[in-house]
């Protein structure tokens, strides 16, 4: 195979109180990505439509993954990538990660995969240093293994992937304002207390049994961030009206995707989803912020090739 076309799916990282571990893989809106092989060594990013995004090899997120690829692989040549842009970079649905996944994915496929999924996200880990300053794995995890993925840790790197109950969505609200992921990190606090820990991790233990046995009234019950949201949601207008008319019109729960503005909710099935997604536009229509909207069942494949 000397050509691929592949889908790089948009994910929701800090799932409420799953901050910094729990992501998840999204079907309805990604990137879509063309890699071929080069006989000439190196990576070339020689298209990138949909937005406005530098296309030197060093300085964007395909590049920077696909060189750490190609460093650790023994192949002589290199690769061509076109990009094609549905996810808007700083979104707060992982528009980075998708194509430092998919660079990776991609390369590995048309090498005949040399490499494992887990060696294939430090890759892609690389592209999100580039992004944001940390290589975190929350983003590029679920988009390579799909569905739920828990970053148990990183030194060593332990990814465990999580079932998805099948009639799971998300809706998934983006408000036209720009929060600088600068910002939604510098006001974090950096200690918590023991009171707000045991929230969050009996939450967090709580989300991931009700996962694996398809509860999802446990699943909404365990949708609570006691720690990051009360202070990242400030510098989202509308948040706390979202979340409640989310909340009223059935969702399970709903957070802030990723370091924001997107908020997204949970619900069991697509109806559901799409009523909650009517909810959270109302919100913003009322208070006359744009918005785009996707309501996605789960993504269980992660990323993957098509033509
Ligand atoms: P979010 O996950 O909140 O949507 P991102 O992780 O997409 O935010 O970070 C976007 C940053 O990464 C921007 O500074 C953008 O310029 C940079 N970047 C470099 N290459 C890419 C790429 N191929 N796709 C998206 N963002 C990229």
């Amino acid at each position: 195979m000397e050509t691929i076309r592949i889908f790089c799916p948009a994910t929701i990282a800090n799932i409420s109180c799953g901050f910094d571990v729990l992501g998840v893989a999204l079907d309805a809106v990604g990137d879509e990505m063309v890699i071929r092989k080069t006989v000439a060594k190196g990576i070339f990013i020689t298209k990138l439509e949909g937005q406005e995004l530098p296309m030197e090899t060093s300085k964007n997120v395909a590049g920077v993954a696909g060189l750490a690829f190609l460093d650790a692989s023994d192949y002589e040549g290199g690769f061509e990538i076109e990009i094609y842009k549905k996810i808007k970079a700083g979104s707060g649905i992982g528009s980075s990660a998708a194509s430092s996944t998919g660079a990776v994915w991609g390369m590995n496929e048309l090498l005949g995969r040399p490499f494992s999924t887990l060696e294939l996200i430090r890759f892609a880990m690389e592209g999100e240093r580039l992004a944001s300053g940390v290589a975190h794995a929350d983003n590029v995890a679920p988009a390579l293994f799909g569905g739920f993925t828990l970053v148990r840790s990183y030194d060593p790197l332990d990814i465990v992937p999580i079932p998805s109950p099948e009639e799971l969505f998300a809706t998934v609200i983006h408000p036209q304002i720009e929060v600088k992921t600068s910002d939604s990190r510098k006001i974090l606090k950096t200690k918590i207390t023991l009171k707000d820990g045991i929230k969050q991790w009996g939450n967090l233990g709580g989300l991931v049994a009700g996962l694996y046995t398809k509860d999802y009234d446990l699943i909404g019950r365990s949708l609570e961030d006691h720690i990051v949201e009360p202070i990242r949601s400030i510098l989202i207008p509308g948040f706390d009206q979202v979340k409640s008319s989310a909340i009223a019109s059935g969702a399970l729960g709903c957070g802030i995707s990723g370091s924001g503005p997107s908020i997204f909710a949970l619900s069991k099935g697509e109806s559901k989803a799409k009523s909650v997604g009517k909810a959270m536009k109302k919100v913003y229509k009322n208070i006359g912020i744009d918005y785009e909207i996707h309501v996605s069942k789960i993504n269980i494949e992660g990323v993957r090739r098509i033509n």
